[in-house]
């Protein structure tokens, strides 16, 4: 099935009713038939509904229709982005191991990698994502993620899939995308042997910044990868605190079901049903939005290369860009998202173009329909350093847009507007 048509049916059956839209089932718990259906349910002898801290019908239909979306075998949501990426960190890493990551991260995963992980005693070592073969210098017997984004963000990069996955196999370590700026419509690392994707939902999944989530996806045979690797004791070990289970021997995706049963059921960082709901909506149309939202960020892009002012243009759909070859490869006709971003001498410039567009609005969030702009080193990036600014690929003067749908010529003349007013350029 085309990816258009799962985006509408996979992963729901209607019920009784017939109902046509996903039903929300705002439930905080569920009754059980009796003793014996609690105990068979919580033995996993039975599969089924427990507590929504767990699982809840309307979240179970975005977990497997964006598990088919990114063609993979299970899927887990999240409250949040930053829980997704935590929780598949956190299911294979503990205090004395190490990750991998790719410098150009977005700066929660980058804060998350460099100061909270490390009071779990968890190492963070970089690596630049234009020279993947340097992962081979930073693993070890205690690595045990390789972290990167498909498409970065806001350095918007695009990352070497196939190069680092060969790495990755080498020694046999997982590897973790976050494929939020990509999505699923233009980009699938699940299919190129990549472990697991993580999203933020809270962009393009909704679409239109109606809510904050997460998801998971786990690659198809992943299982092979863990079992008896010695990297991955967790998953080959019984777990006492769920009765001796082994992960690997339940018969359902190991690296899903684990997240669920210890992560989400000791941490919470659950997804509420009505945002399940929400993701839903957004999923109909995803394909199409993302073809619009790509092509309004092509042109901008090119009316901003064409700008004698502007120092730099960052967008991996122009033949100029550094990016150009691996956007070709990787994603679905050469369509590189909504994201983009430019360069300015300095602050007090790029602080005068963002205050003067009007289209814009001034918001620290991607992948709305409403094209948003952000000045990452005043905002997301704040809590960096000079030097892991410039590490990242954020220098005081990029100004980042996140391209939404209006119709690109009135989107091209609002940033020449608001380029002209800025007298001192
Ligand atoms: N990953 C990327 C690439 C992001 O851009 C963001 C947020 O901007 C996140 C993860 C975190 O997502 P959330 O805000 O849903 O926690």
């Amino acid at each position: 099935m085309d990816l258009q048509t799962k985006a509408l049916h996979a992963g729901y059956e209607k019920d009784s009713q017939g109902t046509m839209a996903v039903p929300i089932y705002q439930t905080t718990a569920y009754e059980f038939r009796d003793v014996e259906h609690a105990a068979n349910l919580f033995s996993l002898k039975e599969l089924g509904n427990i507590y929504t801290r767990l699982n809840n019908p309307t979240t179970e239909v975005f977990e497997k229709r964006f598990a088919e979306l990114e063609d993979g075998e299970a899927a887990i949501a999240t409250a949040s982005g930053m829980s997704a990426i935590f929780y598949a960190i956190a299911n294979v890493a503990e205090a004395g191991d190490n990750i991998v990551c790719a410098k150009q991260l977005y700066g929660g995963s980058l804060t998350l990698s460099v100061h909270t992980l490390k009071r779990f005693g968890i190492e963070a070592r970089f690596f630049d994502v234009h020279n993947p073969d340097a992962i081979n210098e930073l693993v070890d017997e205690k690595t045990k993620v390789i972290f990167f984004e498909s498409l970065t963000n806001p350095s918007i990069d695009v990352a070497d899939i196939d190069a680092i996955v060969a790495i990755a196999n080498k020694h046999n370590i997982l590897t973790v995308v976050d494929n939020t700026v990509a999505t699923p419509v233009l980009c699938r690392p699940l299919t190129r042997g990549v472990d697991v994707t993580v999203h933020s939902a809270s962009k393009y999944t909704t679409g239109q910044g109606l809510a904050i989530g997460g998801i998971l996806v786990e690659r198809k045979g992943l299982i092979k990868k863990l079992k008896n690797n010695p990297r991955y004791t967790h998953f080959n070990e019984p777990d006492q605190s769920y009765h001796g289970l082994i992960y690997t021997e339940v018969g359902l995706p190991p690296f899903t079901l684990r997240a669920r049963l210890s992560l989400l059921r000791d941490l919470g960082a659950v997804v509420a049903p009505f945002n399940s709901w929400l993701f839903i909506q957004g999923i109909e149309t995803f394909a199409l939005r993302m073809k619009e939202h790509s092509k309004n960020a092509l042109a901008l892009a090119e009316f901003l290369e064409s700008h004698p002012k502007i120092k730099k243009v960052n967008y991996p759909g122009l033949k100029s860009n550094l990016n150009y070859k691996n956007a070709q490869k990787y994603f679905e006709d050469g369509a590189c998202s909504g994201l983009l971003s430019f360069e300015v001498e300095n602050l007090e410039i790029a602080t005068k173009i963002v205050n003067a567009t009007k289209l814009y609005s001034l918001v620290v969030n991607i992948g709305d329909s409403k094209s948003i702009i952000t000045h990452p080193a005043s905002t997301t990036h704040q809590q960096l350093s000079d030097e892991e600014l410039m590490a990242c690929g954020v220098p005081a003067g990029l100004i980042r847009i996140s391209c939404g749908l209006e119709s690109s010529k009135d989107l091209i003349d609002d940033m020449k507007k608001a380029l002209e007013t800025c007298t001192s350029l």
